[in-house]
């Protein structure tokens, strides 16, 4: 068996386990039914001395002809070892498992009841991708669309009505947070004051499938990789820590589930590094898809599709409220997170502007923003989705930075000089400035982003199928272009895509701006956790004294480390 070139055997740090064989079929050519094969019962296969692959039998002779037949040689490609799930270890199936709706009913059913000292709290948290994959899914089944804050509202009622959780959020402020987080991690990447360590240009990290991917596989791209949480990670935070301690619980005495697009959040929540060992509990127990969320409320005949009292209502509140946190928050750019966006709008100012290039097609564009009077490059940043692409941006920034790709955890610094050190900012050559490297990269695995995530609903698209406009819903495959369209028209609540950024002002009733408020709220929430000795003049991105820093760390990043092999590739038994 031999791997397409973009595979070899050292970049496997993960294996087929022994019972398991490899989904991918040797191409069978199809024979007649009573066609026997002379000597088929006692063939054997021989490798010469060329490695190639001979099936010989037992007396020497195939069908008279010849003694021995070359066998074709199987061709693997990156995509179909995406498709399968053969490689996942062991571990990882059994924290899959453990991962499941099955696993939340159970815990369900048998949480003690609210005045015993064992009770947990039951929290569940939803992403807007799978607010708007739900919300598409329903507005394509019914005559009028239902926007993601009708969803919201509805799954509220039935998951503390039918399903029993006591409080529902959705997550876009605990991205909110990992959006400041972020930018303020860049900002000190930029100027060297983090760590040594922390490489530019810096990767989104919000996508557990490609940090899994870098950690397997890649591990000389760790360095590049943001150490912020990401939001379902930071709700984590916000949920056992920040609202614990509000509600005198400790982390233990709550149950946090969230709903995500992919099974690949799974993981994520699983790390060793979101595991709180003074509590023995998690930051999020456990995690389950769209579609999981879906047949939780089938199992419970709950009806998403029926309206509940005050659904629309304005999201603004009357007066800023701190008790409760913001819902439905829309950040401008993408709808894998905005990552990018939210750095682009720190760097564009009135005296720059922004040019966007489309590399191959829209899953990765190039966003250069130029000093308009001097030409030079202030900001190169690209969008980056789907494993094509990923590979194109990972061999670039490899090469770029002067890191030799492709060695797994041997991945090395080369002494090569780097286009990046070479190329100086303020340079005055315009051209040579905007051949210069990425400052930053939105990386996600999946085409499309997030809200074509592997646990988002099947498209139900709705096709006029004749002149008497007959309608019939059918099921189109995962990744459909159409159904994902629809996914982000529904993502952006009909809101234009993107919607403009919000216009900053101070916070009050008269002027209310819901990211000027979230901006505020987070900064409280920042003082409460982190306790700075400069509290009250701090503001997220306000660096605070050591200690706090620390707590800051602790409760907002995150580490990674390279999956070690302790398999020896030529041992396993192909
Ligand atoms: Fe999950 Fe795909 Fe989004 Fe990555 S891009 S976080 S794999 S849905």
């Amino acid at each position: 068996m031999t791997f397409s070139g973009a595979l070899t055997l050292t970049d496997l740090n993960d294996f087929i386990t022994p019972s398991q064989a490899c989904i991918k079929p040797v191409e069978e050519v199809k024979r007649p039914e009573d066609y026997k094969e002379p000597g088929a019962a006692s063939t054997a296969i021989h490798v010469d001395s060329a490695g190639s692959y001979y099936e010989v039998t037992a007396n020497g002779s195939l069908n008279g002809v010849s003694s021995s037949r070359k066998l074709e040689t199987a061709q693997i490609s990156l995509n179909d070892c995406l498709a399968c799930s053969g490689c996942i270890t062991s571990a990882e199936s059994v924290l899959i498992t453990m991962q499941s709706h099955e696993e939340v009913f159970n815990f369900l059913s048998t949480n003690p009841p609210r005045t015993s000292p064992e009770h947990r709290i039951p929290v569940l948290s939803i992403s807007p991708q799978s607010l708007a994959s739900l919300s598409a899914s329903l507005s394509s089944s019914s005559s009028a669309s239902i926007s993601i804050s009708q969803v919201l509202r509805r799954l509220r009622v039935i998951c503390k009505n039918d399903l029993g959780f006591t409080h529902v959020y959705d997550t876009t402020f605990a991205r909110h947070i990992a959006l400041l987080e972020h930018a303020q991690e860049f900002s000190e990447r930029r100027a060297g004051t983090g760590s040594a360590e922390n490489k530019l240009p810096m990767l989104s990290s919000a996508c557990p499938g490609w940090v899994c991917y870098a950690e397997k596989t890649h591990a000389e791209m760790l360095p590049f990789i943001s150490r912020s949480k990401s939001p379902q990670q930071v709700m984590g935070t916000l949920v056992k820590h920040w609202l614990g301690e509000k509600w005198g619980k400790k982390p233990h005495q709550i149950y946090h589930v969230t709903v995500m697009p992919c099974y690949d959040k799974k993981l994520e929540a699983s790390r060793q590094d979101f595991y709180n060992d003074l509590y023995s509990t998690r930051d999020v127990d456990c995690v389950i898809t769209t579609g999981e969320l879906e047949l939780m409320m089938r199992a419970r005949n709950s009806d998403l599709s029926a309206s509940v009292p005050d659904e629309e209502r304005h999201l603004s509140p009357s007066e800023p409220n701190f008790d409760d946190l913001p819902e439905l928050l829309s950040h401008p750019g993408s709808s894998s997170g905005s990552y990018l966006q939210s750095l682009i709008s720190e760097y564009l100012t009135d005296g720059s502007e922004l040019s966007t290039r489309t590399i191959r097609n829209a899953d990765y564009e190039e966003h250069v923003i130029t000093n308009k009077s001097t030409g030079n490059v202030v900001f190169k940043g690209a969008k980056c989705y789907g494993f094509r692409n990923l590979q194109n941006v990972v061999r670039k920034v490899g090469k770029e930075a002067g890191v030799q790709i492709g060695r797994g955890a041997a991945g090395r610094l080369s002494s090569v000089r780097t286009k990046r050190n070479m190329s100086s900012r303020g340079g005055k050559n315009a051209e040579v400035e905007k051949d210069k490297a990425y400052d930053y990269v939105e990386v996600m695995a999946c085409p499309s982003g997030c809200v074509n995530g592997g646990g988002q609903l099947k498209s139900q698209i709705t096709r006029s199928q004749n002149q008497d406009n007959a309608e019939e819903t059918s099921e189109a495959r995962w990744g459909d272009k159409e159904w994902t369209k629809r996914v982000e028209e529904a993502y952006w609540h009909n809101l234009p895509t993107p919607p403009p950024s919000p216009s900053f002002s101070p916070v009050s009733a008269e002027t209310y701006d819901p990211h000027v408020f979230a901006n505020e709220f987070a900064r409280r929430i920042l003082v409460d956790l982190c306790k700075p000795h400069n509290g009250a003049e701090s503001a997220w991105r306000t660096r605070m004294d050591a200690d706090a820093e620390k707590m800051r760390a602790s409760l907002f990043r995150t580490q990674y480390r390279a999956v070690e092999s302790n398999v020896v590739g030529l041992q396993v038994n192909w």
